[in-house]
């Protein structure tokens, strides 16, 4: 289950969707990354590891995979340009790629933050769809 937060900036009404789940994925041989989404998550990446590794796979043979291969992508805001771009902040160089700022953010994390498109308001945050 997800829950999604919204982000209003009340000076220009720029919003964002913050998502407490992130993106879920397996790397192949190249590192090409493979998203996986609920609830069929969990039967299509053991579908994929066995795949990959070219037959049925031990339970400690998979989890030792998973540690190997699996990350989260979430999402992120950039607070000097405004851009947004998904992440995964233990593989992925933290650095916006537009303006070349350390500045990105989850967007799940940005109340009191102020809003990179006016620079005048402050974020806040609505709980909004639940999926
Ligand atoms: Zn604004
Ligand atoms: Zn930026």
């Amino acid at each position: 289950m997800a829950t999604c937060i919204r982000y209003t900036c009340p000076h220009c009404q720029f919003s964002v969707d913050g998502w407490s789940d992130g993106n879920r994925y397996l790397t192949d041989h190249e590192g090409k990354r493979h998203y996986f989404y609920h609830p069929s998550d969990i039967t299509e990446m053991r579908a994929f590891a066995e795949e990959q590794t070219g037959g049925v796979m031990k339970e400690t043979e998979y989890l030792a995979f998973l540690k190997e291969r699996c990350g989260n992508e979430g999402d992120w805001l950039c607070l000097r340009c405004g851009c947004q771009k998904r992440r995964d902040p233990k593989h992925d160089p933290m650095q916006c790629p537009e303006c070349g700022q350390r500045k990105l953010r989850s967007t799940f994390n940005l109340e009191s933050r102020t809003c990179p498109k006016c620079g005048k308001g402050i974020f806040h945050g609505e709980v909004g769809a639940i999926s």
